[in-house]
């Protein structure tokens, strides 16, 4: 009697020894499982909604870059995502296009918060205490600068990118130090020219590199003084994603750049609409984590204004489709296809008229 509970005790022991092994096993499977559905399958390209500024983070498999950190009150937005909302916990590579605020403002914090490989930098100073503070955190993870040169690719993962520039040197315009660069996985390019200014663009474009792209990352922040015909010609984009803060004093996107893109046939992206944006690339096709947007109006001030009820016919916004040769009020029966937000003087110069049913302003 007393053997056979004995008995049957170890064999209780052993099925909860067992039940264990059966948990355990499948605890680990799905850690593992865990694990690889953490790395990017394909390419990822997450252009982060920093306000007004850049910060952009790219992952293919276990390795991951990132072009710019926002500016320094972005911090724990930056570090949020990148820390618990990605899992990332290294760097391959970190770039800083250029020494202005809005780029390197949480970079410090960045190279501070996680292993990281290589810094890039242009070949260019500024005695802002901002810029100094990534020297610091540069300095004391006892990593050095890389300067990259125009024409060298690095690996990332499965993917590569190429540097086009600075080709020159650009005195105290440290918009035209940016350092851009295209990201190439498979047949999908992405490219970058932070904040370069048309002048800028036309020495990228004379380099003579295949600046041919799938998505640009509209040069500083939809800014009319970027984003020349020029450039758009030879990296003729599908898609442009502008990265700028909703009521941002520039008026980013400028109109111009916007009918620059239009013209162009781009689709856009705007993280002041839209918020942070992810495109995702199998090497063939890329998707998107939300559709085009279909504001075409300026932003910044003018854009409030509107809101506000105020204004000349450059704040006014009216609504048009893809294809008809009216213009609307918000709400007409005929945006049901396509609803595109413009200013009243853009769907003037591209001689739409007025709705006859809807009584747009005029
Ligand atoms: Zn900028
Ligand atoms: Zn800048």
């Amino acid at each position: 009697m007393h053997n056979r509970t004995k008995e049957k005790n170890r064999g209780t022991t052993k099925r909860i020894l067992s039940r264990f092994m059966i948990f355990l096993a499948m605890f680990l499977l799905l850690v593992t499982a865990g694990r690889t559905a953490m790395a990017a399958e394909g390419l990822e390209v997450h252009f982060l909604n920093v306000g007004q500024g850049d910060s952009t983070l790219i992952r293919q498999g276990d390795h991951a870059m990132l072009i710019d950190a926002g500016r320094e009150e972005d911090k724990d937005t930056i570090l949020n995502y990148l820390l618990s909302t990605e899992g990332i916990t290294s760097l391959d590579y970190v770039v800083g296009t250029h020494p202005h605020e809005d780029h390197i403002g949480s970079l410090d914090s960045v190279i501070e918060s996680v292993n990281v490989g290589e810094v890039l930098l242009p070949d260019v100073i500024t005695t802002t205490r901002t810029f100094e503070q990534v020297l610091t955190a540069i300095d004391s993870k006892g990593l050095g600068i890389t300067v990259p040169v125009p024409g060298t690719s690095y690996p990332l993962g499965d993917a590569s990118f190429t540097v086009f520039a600075p080709v020159s040197d650009y005195g105290d315009d440290l918009n035209n130090w940016s350092i851009a660069l295209k990201v190439t996985y498979g047949e999908s390019d992405f490219l970058f020219t932070g904040d370069a200014e048309a002048s800028a663009e036309q020495d990228i474009v004379s380099a003579g590199f295949d600046l041919s792209a799938d998505v640009f990352q509209a040069g500083h922040h939809g800014s009319d003084t970027s984003n020349s015909n020029l450039l758009l010609d030879s990296a003729d984009p599908a898609f442009v994603v502008i990265s700028c803060g909703a009521g941002n004093s520039y008026g980013h996107p400028n109109q111009e750049a916007l009918d620059r893109f239009w013209n162009h046939g781009a689709k856009i992206f705007r993280t002041d609409a839209q918020g942070t944006i992810v495109a995702s690339s199998d090497g063939t096709s890329i998707s998107w984590s939300t559709e085009p947007s279909e504001n075409w109006a300026p932003g910044g001030a003018s854009s409030l204004a509107t809101t506000r009820g105020a204004g000349s016919s450059s704040e006014i916004q009216v609504h048009i489709t893809e294809t008809g040769s009216k213009y609307h009020s918000a709400g007409c029966q005929y945006l049901r296809s396509s609803d595109i937000i413009v200013t009243l003087d853009d769907a003037k110069a591209r001689g739409l008229t007025p709705c006859s049913k809807c009584n747009p302003p005029q």
